[in-house]
């Protein structure tokens, strides 16, 4: 088969020990086999990170990462309640967006997309509203590349008592979550960013006693993780589930696991990220944003000068490379790589001779 080496973040390269666990038997959702199947998935998430193992309880989903983020937006935040949601990049205004189409009572602290989420105006807005019952926001914001200081943000949650919501969508599995520090009652995430899975299956990691302690802020049948909780105590689900990517997410933690864990993991992307960097840099090409705010997992660079972001994308395509555009206002002005999923340091190494290829070809045709 041909090797697409996929540098968006996410879908990603699956290892071929996780493609072939698409391959296993059929299963039908109601029988006691696929009941195993999902409460070890569920006991394996709950322990990438081990201080979560004993206070969290991972509901799974079937739908992408949006699907758990809405879940655990709609859920949790309760009908009465008032959600602050922090912004600074797509990731931050869709949830601003689910919130409202939801009509939940909120405000929003946005800051420009290049720019860190604003503290100063956080702290004003809890200090000053007492109906604020929950704090959002993204951990890895990947329009950017910026891993979000939310050791700060949980502190001011604390501080104020007030619950953390993250959409941890592309940094569970590689980026330090710090569960009791930050006050988190809750982060959504996918199977299929830096966990190594196939896309279909996603998850929320909730606080045990959010479940006993309010009734359910959904008003949708769908989406509410109440109901999910309740069924999958016993390993069932309220509704069909991705039964083959339940298999692949399985084997993908069991990998994971093997392989050192999520630490590990951090440490493996950091090394290929920085020859990727380093790579760059040695041919003209700039990061968008400091390396002391970036993330394991993702950087945005500045498109070389004389050059659109659609020569640069097909000319890789046809190497075998899919990199990935910005988005918004940064669409003229960045491209992305992600280094989750199975990439490998050769792959690295091809891809930035490939780099250098394209752009020595096209200057010499300018010239
Ligand atoms: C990818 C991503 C999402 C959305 O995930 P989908 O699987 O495309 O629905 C949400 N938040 C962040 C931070 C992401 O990177």
């Amino acid at each position: 088969m041909k090797r697409t080496i996929l540098l968006n973040p996410g879908p990603v390269i699956l290892s071929e020990r996780v493609r072939r666990a698409l391959l296993q038997e059929d299963l039908c959702h109601r029988e006691p086999e696929f009941a195993s199947l999902t409460l070890d998935i569920k006991h394996r998430l709950a322990n990438v990170y081990p201080e979560a193992a004993s206070n969290y309880e991972a509901i799974l989903l079937t739908g992408s990462g949006t699907c758990a983020v809405e879940a655990m937006l709609e859920s949790l935040i309760p009908k009465q309640g008032k959600a602050l949601i922090v912004s600074n990049g797509v990731y931050g205004e869709r949830i601003a967006s689910m919130v409202s189409v939801h009509a939940k009572a909120n405000s929003v602290v946005s800051s420009q997309w290049h720019e860190a989420i604003n503290l100063q105006n956080v702290e004003n807005c809890l200090a000053n509203d007492p109906a604020i019952t929950h704090v959002i926001a993204v951990h890895h914001e990947t329009t950017t590349g910026r891993l979000n200081n939310i050791a700060a943000l949980g502190l001011l949650c604390k501080r104020y008592q007030v619950a953390l919501l993250l959409d941890c969508v592309s940094s569970f599995g590689a980026e330090e979550i710090a569960f009791a520090d930050w006050n988190l009652e809750a982060c959504a995430a996918t199977a299929n960013k830096c966990l190594h899975g196939a896309p279909g299956v996603s998850f929320v990691l909730v606080k045990r006693g959010v479940f006993t302690e309010r009734p359910s802020g959904a008003s949708t049948l769908y989406l509410d993780l109440y109901r999910y909780y309740q069924e999958q105590k016993q390993g069932y689900s309220p509704f069909t589930q991705a039964v083959h990517v339940y298999y692949a997410l399985l084997e993908a933690l069991k990998e994971l696991e093997e392989s050192g864990g999520y630490l590990a993991r951090h440490c493996n992307y950091k090394i290929l990220l920085q020859k990727i960097y380093r790579g760059l840099k040695e041919l003209g090409i700039q990061p968008f944003l400091d390396e002391q705010v970036t993330s394991c997992v993702l950087r945005s660079f500045k498109l070389p000068l004389g050059y659109s972001y659609e020569q640069m994308h097909d000319g890789l395509k046809q190497a075998g490379f899919i990199i990935y555009a910005g988005q918004g206002g940064l669409k003229n002005d960045i491209f992305r790589i992600a280094n989750m999923g199975d990439l490998q340091l050769e792959d690295v190494n091809r891809l930035l001779e490939y780099f250098k290829i394209l752009l020595d070809r096209n200057r010499t045709t300018l010239i």
